[in-house]
């Protein structure tokens, strides 16, 4: 049952349609974005990753949360019972400007549920982003939510205003997406609006490109079918990010009895896609266990290092960048510190090594210098998960 609130103020509508913002994807892998007490001090600011990999802080809120989609896993499903709202555009982009020039956030996440349809909807969302742009003159990033089912005209117009443009296609295929939303059709909405984007993104460039975010563990899919899909996206829409959101499942919705995705599993995913986007991996190649998924012991690069012990070790003074970005402990910036430093010097000691950012408790157990090896205690090779790489700062 949907039923709109009647004359809610502000800061109530800001609550509601904040808090149901957060199953948008756009910022650090859960796993560490729950660390981010800063962060906790309004449910509607998230961290995200900015362009120099800094952290940003971003207003993420829905435009309204009302919808006329029934989709299996999602808190605003029309058949739901909960509170509806609806910011009109004068009031969002004017509370987004308060918070925005009292310096509480930095960037503007818009996204929205179908209320009455993707037209109205997003035309909405158009004239808030307009208003700040031409009303408030916000020159800042704007993420903005492309609905499945959006005209072209609309697309073109909200290209024209915003850094990023995202559009969600939840499931790496119609037969997955089946078992999570009963009226998007995969190609017919969802891949054709990618392709509409993607051209638009193609001709003139988005400062901050185009995502999508895929549902993690709501239906059967596993790791490498995910992982597949992102590197085709990767390669035909010149996709900037995927974003992996774990499943949660939410009370009165046909899938609140399902278990909640592992933080860890979507952490993994995130490792492995920045394998195949910046270290040269391809899916093949993936250290996938018999029932298709990641291994959750040891990250992608550490489990691969670990299954071709015939690669290692390696000389650090003599492998070519490609292979030094295989190493575990050792980054696409390290890397080249490495190379450049060759020029330099000999790598004799670790504490070189060290001097590049490489994590040296692991790189240690998979290189030599000048043809000496120094491996670590076996117990120390795999590590906490908090000690590894963040890959986010890199790329
Ligand atoms: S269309 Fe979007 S907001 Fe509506 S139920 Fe589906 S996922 Fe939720």
């Amino acid at each position: 049952m949907t039923y709109l609130l009647r004359k809610p103020d502000f800061s109530a509508k800001l609550k509601i349609l904040g808090e149901v913002a957060r199953f948008d994807v756009c910022g650090f892998p859960s796993i560490f974005a729950r660390k981010e007490k800063k962060f906790q001090r309004f449910k509607f600011i998230y961290p995200a990753v900015g362009r120099s990999g800094s952290c940003v802080r971003l207003f993420k809120v829905l435009q309204s949360n009302a919808c006329e989609g029934n989709c299996f896993y999602c808190a605003n499903r029309k058949d739901r019972d909960f509170p509806r709202v609806n910011f009109s555009p004068q009031e969002l982009a004017k509370l987004f400007i308060q918070y925005y020039e009292k310096r509480l956030v930095d960037g503007l996440f818009l996204s929205s549920a179908i209320h009455n349809s993707a037209r109205q909807s997003e035309e909405k969302m158009l004239q808030t982003v307009q208003l700040l742009r031409y009303k408030y003159g916000y020159r800042g990033y704007i993420h903005y939510k492309i609905l499945p089912g959006t005209d072209n005209s609309l697309i073109e117009a909200a290209a024209r205003l915003v850094d990023r443009l995202s559009i969600n296609l939840e499931a790496p295929d119609e037969k997955y997406l089946a078992q999570l939303s009963p009226s998007k059709k995969f190609v017919p909405e969802l891949l054709d609006g990618l392709e509409k984007i993607a051209r638009i993104n193609q001709e003139k460039p988005l400062k901050a490109g185009l995502t999508t975010q895929l549902v993690v563990g709501a239906s059967q899919e596993t790791d490498r079918e995910i992982l597949s899909f992102s590197n085709k996206l990767y390669r035909n829409y010149k996709l900037w990010r995927v974003y992996y959101s774990a499943f949660m499942p939410i009370l009165d919705t046909p899938l609140e009895g399902l278990p909640p995705c592992s933080p860890l599993r979507e952490y993994r995913l995130y490792q492995a896609d920045f394998l195949l986007k910046g270290y040269g991996f391809t899916p093949e190649e993936l250290p996938f266990e018999k029932n298709g998924n990641l291994p959750q012991k040891y990250d992608p690069k550490l489990a691969w290092a670990l299954k071709h012990p015939g690669n290692f070790p390696l000389e650090v003074n003599k492998a070519d960048f490609a292979q030094l970005l295989r190493v575990p402990g050792i980054g696409r910036i390290s890397a080249r510190r490495i190379v450049e430093a060759r020029t330099r010097e000999k790598f004799t000691r670790l504490e070189q090594l060290r001097k590049t950012g490489a994590v040296v408790g692991r790189a240690r157990n998979f290189l030599t210098l000048a043809g000496k090896f120094y491996p670590a205690p076996k117990e120390k090779i795999a590590g906490r998960v908090s000690e590894q790489l963040f890959l986010w700062e890199e790329l």
